[in-house]
C-alpha cells in the first residue's frame, strides 16, 4: 500500500456561549487542522493536530506531504523517524510535532482500517472495552456569578452520570478560587472525584499556598499548577504537596518528556496525541512513565477525530499500577460547546452514566462526516 494524496481541512465552528480559562482566553470559536490521507487501496485515514489550525496545515504542506507521497502506511514509525530528523533542527516541540502528530494518527487508521481492526488491538490490545470518562468544564462565563455558575454547570454533569469532574481555578484570587472550590465539593458530594487546572497561571509559591487551601478539599490532581517550562518549579510543587500534581499537555516527544518524568517532576503526565507525537510517540511517552512509576492520563481538547484517537490509545494502556481494583486511567471528556467535536463523526463517541464504550470498529473507530466537514471548512 502507498501514500497517494495528503489534505488538510481548516475547521472552525463558532462557540454559543464564550468561555474564559485562567490565561485570560477568552474562547469564541473551536477550530482544528484535520488530515485526511489517501491511500492507491482507496482506504483513507485521517488525524488531527492540536493548535493553531493554518500553521499545522502549512508544515505539513511545505515540509511532511511531499515526503509521505509513496511510502507504506504499515511503516509508520520509519516515516515517523524520518519526518521528525528532517524538522528538529527548526523545531523538536510545539507546531513541528503537532503537525506530525496528525499524519501520524492518520496513518494509525489506516493501518486499522486495512486490517480491519481498531487501533488498539494494533498497540496492544484491550486492557478495557470501557473507559470512564471525566467532565472537563467550569471555566470562566458570568464573571458576576462565578460560584454560582460554577456549582450549577458541576451539578449538570452529576446529573449525567459523572463520577469525575475537572474545574478551572486561577481567579488571581486564592480565598475565591478555594471559595468557588468548596461549593462545588459541597454541591457534588463525597463520592465524586474532583480535579483541578490553573492552566498554569501560578507561580511557585502561588501553586503551593493555593494547593494547601484546596487539598482538605479532597482533590483528585493539581493540573499545570505553574508554568510548563519550569521543571524545576514543578519539582518543588510536586514534593509540596500531598495531592498529586498533573501537566504535561504542552509538552512533546518522549525527549519532551524525558526530564519531567525522570525527576518525577509531576505525578501524573497528560500528553495529548494530537499534540505529542501522535499514537506511535504517546505510547513511547507512556513507556517511559511507567518505568518511573509515574502515572500517564490523557490530555484530550479536539474533534471527534481526537478523542477517538484518545480512546483507541487509552484503551490499550495499562492500569498504573495494576490492582486487585485498579483505578484505571479516564478519558478527558470536555464539555464545553464544540460543533467539532459533536458533528464532525457520523456516530459521535458518547459517554453513559460517566462511561465511554471503546469502538470497535476499524482503525479509530469512527466515520468522518463529510457533510459536516464541509459546513465547517474554513474558505
Ligand atoms: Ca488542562
Amino acid at each position: 500500500m502507498k501514500v497517494t494524496g495528503v489534505a488538510c481541512h481548516l475547521l472552525q465552528a463558532k462557540v454559543d456561549r464564550p468561555f474564559t480559562s485562567a490565561r485570560g482566553w477568552l474562547y469564541t470559536t473551536r477550530s482544528s487542522c484535520i488530515v485526511e490521507i489517501a491511500t492507491d487501496e482507496g482506504i483513507t485515514g485521517w488525524g488531527e493536530c492540536y493548535g493553531p489550525a493554518a500553521v499545522n496545515r502549512t508544515l505539513i504542506e511545505t515540509q511532511y506531504a511531499p515526503r509521505l507521497i509513496g511510502r507504506d502506511p504499515f511503516d509508520v514509525e520509519v516515516v515517523w523517524e524520518e519526518l521528525y530528523n528532517r524538522i528538529k533542527d527548526y523545531g523538536a516541540q510545539g507546531f513541528a510535532i503537532t503537525a506530525l502528530s496528525g499524519i501520524d494518527i492518520a496513518l494509525w487508521d489506516i493501518m486499522g482500517r486495512a486490517t480491519g481492526k481498531p487501533i488498539h488491538k494494533l498497540i496492544g490490545g484491550a486492557q478495557r472495552g470501557e473507559i470512564v470518562a471525566y467532565a472537563t468544564g467550569l471555566y470562566f462565563t458570568d464573571m458576576d456569578r462565578l460560584v454560582e455558575e460554577a456549582v450549577e454547570e458541576a451539578r449538570s454533569y452529576v446529573a449525567q452520570g459523572f463520577r469525575a469532574i475537572k474545574m478551572k481555578i486561577g481567579l488571581g484570587d486564592p480565598k475565591l478560587d478555594r471559595r468557588r472550590v468548596a461549593a462545588v465539593r459541597e454541591a457534588i458530594g463525597p463520592d465524586v472525584a474532583l480535579a483541578v487546572d490553573a492552566n498554569h497561571c501560578l507561580s511557585v509559591p502561588q501553586a503551593i499556598r493555593l494547593g494547601r487551601m484546596l487539598e482538605p478539599l479532597d482533590i483528585l490532581w493539581f493540573e499545570e499548577p505553574i508554568s510548563p517550562e519550569d521543571h524545576d518549579g514543578y519539582v518543588e510543587v510536586t514534593r509540596a504537596l500531598d495531592m498529586a500534581v498533573a501537566g504535561g499537555e504542552n509538552d512533546f516527544t518522549r525527549w519532551g518528556f524525558r526530564d519531567i518524568i525522570a525527576r518525577k517532576a509531576m505525578d501524573i503526565v497528560q500528553p495529548d496525541v494530537c499534540a505529542a507525537g501522535g499514537i506511535s510517540e504517546m505510547r513511547k511517552i507512556a513507556a517511559l512513565a511507567s518505568a518511573f512509576g509515574v502515572e500517564c492520563v490523557p490530555h484530550a481538547w479536539g474533534s471527534a477525530i481526537g478523542l477517538a484517537a484518545t480512546v483507541q490509545f487509552l484503551a490499550a494502556l495499562p492500569d498504573q499500577p495494576p490492582a486487585f481494583r485498579p483505578m484505571p486511567p479516564m478519558l478527558e471528556f470536555e464539555q464545553t460547546p464544540n460543533p467539532l467535536r459533536d458533528l464532525l463523526a457520523r456516530e459521535p463517541i458518547v459517554q453513559r452514566r460517566g462511561i465511554v464504550t471503546v469502538p470497535q470498529g476499524p482503525g479509530l473507530g469512527i466515520e468522518v462526516d463529510r457533510t459536516a466537514l464541509d459546513r465547517f471548512r474554513v474558505a
